[in-house]
């Protein structure tokens, strides 16, 4: 009863100078419920009433945002619960700088309302040759709508049915398509298609041929494909969604089709995310002629699938900018991760913790480059880990596999090892 009596009313621990600034910073209610969990936790007896104040301000957020850095050990390269690709410092700057007021509709040098975007659309069409002109809309499948509606709405799009992808999460590309009032027409069976197939299906009603690129499963054993180098011999628009946004082709992904050959190769537009492979912010790019960018340019549609601010400069930033952490990634080489795994390990079990470094096997993931194996190293711990590390006040995600945590180092950026060890550390003490 006495304690309780002790513990200090909310205003009093609000004026303390621990918590001095937190209000401005992340607003009144999210300080007062940290003090009013700290007060409870007092009142329980599970917190000396002197140490309400410290608690609170070791209960807040760094944020006015409920969501948090995660570092990714999954092995997953693009995790899609994770936000797939990480921001370069070079997008992140862009961000930043652009957050406020902007000049992304205003000509600066006449003061009139300029062109949105422009300056990501230079920089797009400057890193794509092949392209004459670029557009950006809100994320891959948005892309892939904005074309259907344009250029199919009421008429077919012709579609090999190898190629009717289900992406995740229940998204289907041929529901996406039919929602739009354009009709599919799809062509050869499951594993097989031919030249033919398309040329038999084209007619007066053909909006365009389209070829998605199966970016999360493969098709193996007796199968055969059309090329989009066929494909452009046929009276229609070619359209290729390829998915994962390589402007260019990948030396270790070379399954992974890019925006740069596959326009050279004869498409007439391709569709792609922003945040895969290009390692960008969410956004679906769409690169080709200027005819079919004008058009989905000035359709109606366009409005409602526009980007923001934030999204243009990231995105102008990422391909204009230095490699981005995903490109970083690709490049580690496992000798390389295993030495980082070695130490790291070497430092937990300096601790006295049961730590081992493995060699890994990594993915892509996010859609992209399915049944690529990209050789990585781990450091391994007791199973409990991987709850202890995912509930951490740095919140760090590694996957099981036969009883042990793994934390694969391939989509770790080597400034993380550190946070990598204490986190370990702190979990040990806490498990
Ligand atoms: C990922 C993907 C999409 C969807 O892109 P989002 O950016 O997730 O909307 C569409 N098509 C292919 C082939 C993809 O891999």
């Amino acid at each position: 009863m006495d304690a309780r009596r002790r513990i200090p009313a909310t205003d009093r621990v609000l004026a303390d100078p621990l918590l001095h600034g937190a209000a401005d910073r992340l607003g009144h209610d999210v300080v007062r419920r940290a003090v009013h969990d700290a007060q409870q936790q007092a009142r329980h007896g599970h917190l000396p009433p002197e140490q309400v104040a410290a608690a609170a301000r070791a209960a807040l957020p760094d944020t006015a945002c409920g969501m948090r850095r995660v570092i990714n050990a999954s092995g997953v390269l693009l995790h899609t619960n994770l936000g797939r690709a990480p921001l370069s410092d070079a997008a992140i700057d862009a961000v930043r700088a652009t957050a406020g007021t902007s000049d992304v509709e205003l000509d600066l040098t006449t003061g009139r309302r300029g062109p949105r975007g422009r300056g990501t659309r230079d920089a797009l069409i400057d890193a794509v040759p092949a392209a004459e002109d670029a557009h950006v809309v809100n994320n891959g499948a948005a892309a892939l709508s904005l074309a259907a509606t344009a250029l199919a709405a009421g008429r077919e799009i012709v579609l090999a049915r190898g190629e009717l992808v289900e992406i995740g999460d229940g998204f289907r590309i041929p529901d996406l398509l039919t929602a739009t009032g354009a009709r599919l027409r799809e062509v050869g069976t499951t594993n097989r298609v031919h030249l033919a197939d398309y040329q038999d299906a084209l007619g007066p009603d053909t909006g365009f041929v389209l070829k998605v690129h199966p970016s999360n499963f493969r098709i193996t054993g007796f199968t055969s494909h059309v090329t989009v180098a066929e494909l452009r011999t046929l009276p229609a628009p070619v359209v290729a969604d390829i998915g994962s946004g390589l402007l260019h082709p990948h030396p270790k992904l070379p399954a992974e089709p890019d925006a740069q050959r596959t326009l050279a190769a004869g498409a007439d537009l391709v569709t792609a995310s922003g945040d895969k492979l290009l390692g960008g912010p969410q956004a679906g790019l769409l690169l080709g002629t200027t005819d079919l960018i004008t058009r989905l340019r000035r359709h109606p549609l366009a409005r409602a699938l526009r980007v923001d601010k934030l999204t243009l400069a990231a995105l102008e930033a990422t391909v204009r900018g230095p490699a981005t952490p995903t490109a970083r990634a690709l490049a580690r080489t496992p000798a390389e991760l295993l030495d980082r795994a070695r130490r790291i390990a070497a430092a937990l079990r300096d601790r006295g913790i049961d730590a081992d470094a493995h060699d890994s096997t990594a993915t892509v993931g996010g859609g992209g480059a399915p049944g690529v194996e990209l050789p990585s190293a781990a450091i391994t711990l007791p199973a409990r880990f991987a709850t202890a590390l995912r509930t951490a006040p740095t919140p760090v995600l590694g996957r099981v596999e036969q009883d042990r945590c793994l934390l694969d180092l391939l989509a770790v950026a080597p400034t993380d090892d550190h946070t990598l060890i204490d986190t370990t550390a702190a979990a040990d003490r806490c498990t």
